[in-house]
């Protein structure tokens, strides 16, 4: 049976693994993103040392390609990250080391984009061929299929959507560096601080909750903390104005929906914004991924077996 090498590099772990050609993860190894040392080339150190270890383990087996998801953003043609957050190289070279190394081929997205063709291929996007993939955890982030094909955009960076605006009424900077943008609302990272501009703004205080993470306010919202409670319904709002751009933008049938403070809250979430969320367009449904996690690696996987960047439908 053919096998391929699935890559998923994010900020702060990556995991590599060994995949059928069927979807089934046979083996897989992971461990923390090498940040520390003079040159990128640690990156691509550290993914062949882990693949090698694999094919060690696995015996007699050879693979047919290697698929890479990778935190973006990324320069797809280069085969490289480029000035990637959270990640203290401005290139991080991943294509042709493992290309040179290996010799099969090797292709990269991002991971949205990996993410939406592990849904599309083995999870609850299988349906359509017109779906987004939505992540909302520390980050937001988007990948799409259209029509059945990968929006990939010119350098492979198209649907960053945590950078829509939705507001200019808090004036919140977003870790790019801009104003308004969903994500410095709506993300792990910055749910805390815009609860403490909302009570600011408000001249509300938050009694008797512990607020200081997303997770902890969502907590007290669910045990029924009045202040909470207005928090979430304006979140709401701010996540409605993302998901109707999101609507407008791209007419998707299906939105996946995936990331630890979706998957957690998901009536807090879902309920607030789908009240306020614009009916220009018909209104697509919202599901929630079931592949705990794993759609960009087996996005990668997808990638891996050629149904890959170039035009044309990858359906196989
Ligand atoms: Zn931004």
């Amino acid at each position: 049976m053919d096998h391929v090498i699935a890559i998923d590099v994010g900020a702060t772990n990556t995991r590599v693994a060994l995949v059928t050609g069927e979807g089934t993860l046979s083996a897989s190894v992971s461990s923390s993103t090498p940040v520390h040392g003079n040159s990128a080339d640690i990156i691509a150190a550290d993914l062949i040392r882990k693949i090698n270890g694999l094919l060690v383990n696995a015996g007699d087996i050879t693979i047919s390609g290697i698929g890479i998801s990778a935190a973006g953003p990324v320069d797809i043609h280069a085969g490289a990250i480029i000035n990637p957050p959270n990640i203290p190289f401005p290139v991080v070279p991943l294509v042709h080391p493992l290309q040179d190394t290996f010799g099969v081929p090797v292709h990269m997205v991002n991971d949205c984009h990996a993410g939406v063709l592990g849904e599309y291929t083995y999870g609850c996007g299988s349906d359509t061929d017109n779906l987004l993939y939505i992540t909302i955890s520390t980050g937001i982030g988007a990948g799409a299929i259209l029509n059945g094909r990968l929006v990939l955009g010119r350098d492979g960076n198209a649907c960053e959507i945590g950078h829509f605006i939705v507001d200019d009424r808090y004036n919140h900077r977003c870790g790019c560096g801009h104003y308004g943008h969903w994500e410095g609302f709506s993300s792990g990272r910055h749910i805390p601080r815009f609860f403490r501009a909302y009570c600011g703004y408000n001249s509300l205080s938050p009694a008797g909750c512990a607020c200081d993470t997303a997770q902890e306010i969502f907590s007290a919202a669910g045990n029924g903390n009045p202040v909470a409670l207005s928090f979430i319904e304006e979140l709401g709002m701010i996540n409605a104005r993302g998901f109707s751009d999101v609507i407008v933008a791209y007419d998707p049938e299906v939105i996946i929906l995936d990331g630890s403070v979706v998957l957690q809250n998901r009536d807090l979430i879902l309920g607030p914004m789908q009240r306020h969320l614009d009916h220009y367009l018909k209104t697509p449904e919202f599901r929630f991924s079931a592949l705990d996690g794993r759609a960009p690696l087996l996005g990668a996987s997808v990638i891996a077996l050629g149904y890959e960047t170039g035009i044309g439908s990858f359906r196989p």
